[in-house]
């Protein structure tokens, strides 16, 4: 069901800051950013492998990365896995009585669609789904 590790989630209040760390001093390439207005969010991409390392900056204060901020500061937010189809994901979770947080896809950076499994789910790891479509950007 699982592809690969997608990228990892890391929640950071001043993304132009944090960027300069791992441009400039762990010199990973940057693959530019994105605003997702559905989780208000700006996000930037720094591949590394067959992975990528994801920011993510709150653009209000009613976004769930602000209010994770507010409890628990910067940090690792998110795994995030690729999945083939995760429709098909979402519902074999669902039939294994996984609690999810988002039983149908939405939208992330890149056209991609993601849904999150409830981290009480996953002793505390809070873990993405991620199905990459064909028309998304790089
Ligand atoms: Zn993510």
């Amino acid at each position: 069901m699982l592809k690969k590790i997608d990228h990892l989630g890391i929640a950071v209040k001043d993304l132009d800051a944090v960027r300069k760390f791992y441009t400039e001093f762990l010199e990973l390439p940057d693959a530019g950013e994105e605003e997702v207005p559905e989780q208000k969010v700006r996000v930037a991409f720094f591949p590394i492998g067959e992975t990528k390392i994801e920011l993510l900056e709150p653009t209000s204060p009613e976004s769930p990365i602000a209010k994770f901020l507010e409890s628990k500061g910067e940090g690792i937010h998110h795994v995030s896995f690729a999945v083939d189809n995760i429709t098909e994901a979402l519902l074999k979770l669902k039939e294994k009585g996984i609690r999810l947080i988002d039983e149908v896809p939405r939208r992330g950076a890149h056209g991609a669609k993601i849904a999150f499994i409830h981290p009480k789910a996953s002793s505390g790891v809070l873990i993405e789904l991620c199905e990459h479509t064909e028309h998304e950007e790089a």
